[in-house]
């Protein structure tokens, strides 16, 4: 393990309760797109935290790990990989939460690689929850929490080497009211669905209730999208899952897409089958709105469609 009490950390600002300030990132979006790579980096550092007892990151490591996450839960987008890795690993000094062992310029990976800088959270930090277990895991899940809906936030775990059961407490954490409300849209939206998957139609019940059937944000609530009509969808558990994953898409013109890196060789294949599918709601029922249609085509859809 290295030694870090050997360097001189870089830090940026520094202020109040640095958990506090970690926190504070949760809330971190720019214009409506999603931002999710700093959290992203905390959670790789905490994980690292929770099972060394430092949060002390090595670019080298940090490079493939981290860029990997980005790569798998962020917007696509054409910048590279070690780029995309780059942009927290130096930006995050600025929240007052990050320091790094060589004083590098924001975003350039050279200077990164050439004296394989490490990066760190402030010390006060480390001690304050490695001293404290239940809050580390605490703020683990306010911030898988706030940037990424139930559908995913498990898979985000994982990944990031957390055990995903750690979420199930968070559930507690919505307001009665929020609950309510809550509650309320997804029975609208799968009534105005007819309780069958906009997709394929799936349409099961039990007990006279739908089964398997639920209601998805076109734009993610987490990121500020409405519990409105114009913004949801029922569809079943498995299309839910890779909507808000960006295997599924839709067009301006409401037919379903199907992401170019979506593959599957066995009875995944059906999926293939629902590209450029029409959605086809009750009559008077509320297609999404075109607003929501493209956050999600540019925040959360994995590269193009498949060819028509
Ligand atoms: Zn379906």
């Amino acid at each position: 393990m290295p030694d870090h009490r050997q360097r001189v950390w870089h830090s940026g600002r520094v202020g109040v309760d640095p958990v506090e300030r970690l926190l504070a990132l949760q809330q971190y979006r720019h214009n409506g797109a999603r931002v999710p790579h700093k959290p992203l980096l905390v959670l790789l550092a905490l994980q690292k935290l929770a099972t060394t007892g430092s949060s002390d990151l090595a670019w080298s490591e940090a490079e493939d790990r981290l860029a990997g996450l980005i790569a798998e839960f962020g917007p696509t987008t054409k910048t590279s990989r070690p780029q995309s890795a780059a942009y927290p690993f130096t930006r995050l000094r600025a929240d007052g939460v990050w320091a790094l062992s060589v004083d590098v310029p924001d975003d350039l990976v050279t200077p990164l690689r050439e004296t394989d800088v490490h990066g760190r959270l402030d010390p006060a930090i480390d001690a304050a929850l490695i001293q404290d277990p239940r809050r580390l895991e605490g703020v683990v899940r306010s911030l898988v929490d706030a940037q990424f809906p139930s559908t995913i936030a498990p898979d985000v775990l994982l990944a990031v080497g957390f055990d995903p059961e750690l979420l199930a407490p968070g559930l507690a954490a919505v307001t009665p009211e929020e609950r309510k409300r809550s509650v309320a849209w997804r029975d609208a939206i799968v009534r105005a669905w007819d309780g069958a998957c906009a997709f394929c139609g799936y349409d099961g019940s039990l007990g006279g209730a739908p089964v398997g059937i639920e209601a998805a944000h076109v734009r993610w609530f987490k990121v500020g999208g409405p519990d409105e009509l114009d913004n949801g969808l029922a569809l079943c558990s498995l299309h839910h899952k890779l909507f808000d994953r960006g295997a599924l898409g839709l067009s301006p013109d409401a037919r379903v897409q199907v992401s170019e890196h979506f593959r599957a060789s066995g009875v995944g294949k059906q999926v293939y089958d629902l590209h450029g599918r029409e959605l086809r709601p009750r009559p008077g029922a509320q297609l999404p709105a075109p607003v929501h249609v493209e956050w999600h085509r540019t925040q959360v859809f994995r590269g193009d469609p498949l060819a028509a």
